[in-house]
């Protein structure tokens, strides 16, 4: 499968999955140290073509197609810049977890394995306007450390290195985002897991090698 395929596919799996929904939302990956492939401004993520693509210069920032890149084109740059380990980038606002962006709740992350292992390292970022400069630059500073960055009144992005890591990861995050609301809106008691207990699952698990920040 190209990459662009791989993009479509994906495009079509967060939609129908309730993790993207519109035109919100742009994906990309990279192609090597200098370029990626991101979505084209105004594609709609479900149904995406294989000309809703752009190739970008990271280094030049510059675009090296006809169509214009996606207005969120600062974000990925500036991620795919500071984490040469990252392959694949999504940004989209689902539901649940757009509810905990627009709110001070924390998100768990001692509730089950792809909650501990995906979301170990959740980052945050203020409101700035999409597409702005500034979006960019604090995504940028906060990818040093963070796999998910919670990025306040507006969404999430994730990072990782594959495109089928970065969905697990989105997954993960909008399934716990939707089990702490229902939790608490059917008076279930949520149990977490002491935290030893959740660092020695990162630390000697079997369940997939640990990347630490
Ligand atoms: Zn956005």
């Amino acid at each position: 499968m190209s990459e662009k395929q791989k993009l479509i596919h994906t495009g079509h799996y967060l939609m129908t999955n309730q993790l993207a929904w519109g035109t919100s939302g742009n994906i990309s990956s990279r192609v090597d140290e200098k370029t990626m492939l991101i979505t084209a401004s105004g594609t709609f993520m479900g149904d995406l073509k294989e000309e809703d693509f752009v190739l970008f210069d990271l280094e030049k920032e510059k675009n090296l197609s006809e169509r214009k890149a996606s207005k969120e084109t600062p974000m990925h740059t500036g991620i795919y810049k500071t984490r040469p380990d990252v392959q694949a980038v999504i940004h989209s606002s689902p539901f649940y977890t757009t509810l905990f962006a627009c709110s001070k709740e924390p998100i768990l992350a001692n509730l089950f394995i792809e909650n501990f292992y995906y979301l170990e390292n959740i980052g945050y970022v203020d409101y700035y306007h999409p597409g702005t400069r500034d979006l960019g630059e604090a995504i940028a500073e906060e990818a040093k450390k963070s796999d998910v960055i919670m990025m306040r009144n507006h969404g999430v992005v994730v990072m990782d290195s594959s495109i089928s890591e970065a969905v697990m990861r989105i997954e993960a995050l909008e399934m716990t985002c939707r089990m702490i609301i229902t939790a608490k809106s059917s008076g279930v008691e949520l149990h977490s897991l002491p935290d030893y207990k959740v660092t020695e699952f990162l630390e000697e698990s079997l369940y997939k090698p640990r990347v630490k920040r």
